[in-house]
């Protein structure tokens, strides 16, 4: 069924079925099983738009460095806008609600305590395709496996301290936003 679903080649952002079918980490925040189609689907050109939002922090070991600068300006010559920005502290709990989808993790407690070990600062990012080009922007998790010239790979100091996050699908980058910022907090 997905090779019968097509790409509009002057929308370079809308993505086919296949390609959210093909992408197992769902970064599209779309269940496939939900979609329910009617007998009379007729299935010649569903397209769905890729996000155009994310939500990113610089993590204390940056923030400590005195590299938040040099990073968001990183960030801004990739073509990213700041849609809305703070400087702000969590608490252990906050940590632990933010990243609770990795409770079960063994480094979560850890985790925990390093993103309350100091300032950070939160921001919602907008560019076109911005979840995905934002993970291409910082790399790889580990610093050791960041391709060069990405912001982990220049200011990351471990796997942990990795510099900064970046949201994994449009609909954490919604609800990472919506852990930090109010609508008035946004430059609408
Ligand atoms: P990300 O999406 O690239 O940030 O990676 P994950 O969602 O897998 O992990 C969330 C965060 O947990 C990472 O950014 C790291 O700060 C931390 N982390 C990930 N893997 C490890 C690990 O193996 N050990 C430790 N100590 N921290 C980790």
């Amino acid at each position: 069924m997905s090779g019968l679903f097509l790409k509009n080649p002057n929308w370079p952002n809308l993505l086919t079925l296949k390609q959210i079918t093909e992408n197992s980490q769902s970064q599209y925040g779309i269940s496939l099983i939900s979609l329910n189609f009617a007998p009379t689907f007729k299935p010649t050109n569903i397209i769905i738009m890729a996000g155009n939002r994310t939500f990113t922090m610089i993590k204390p070991d940056a923030f400590e460095a005195g590299n938040s600068g040099a990073i968001l300006k990183m960030i801004e010559e990739a073509g990213f806008k700041i849609v809305a920005m703070k400087a702000t502290r969590l608490t252990p709990e906050l940590a632990g609600k933010f990243y609770e989808v990795h409770k079960a993790r063994p480094f979560y407690a850890d985790l925990c305590n390093y993103m309350s070990s100091g300032p950070i600062i939160a921001a919602i990012l907008e560019k076109d395709n911005a979840v995905e080009d934002f993970r291409t922007l910082i790399g790889a998790t580990n610093p050791a496996n960041a391709a060069e010239g990405t912001i982990r790979k220049i200011f990351a100091k471990s796997i942990e301290a990795n510099a900064v996050h970046g949201s994994d699908s449009d609909e954490n980058a919604k609800i990472e936003g919506d852990f930090y910022f109010s609508q008035l907090e946004r430059v609408l």
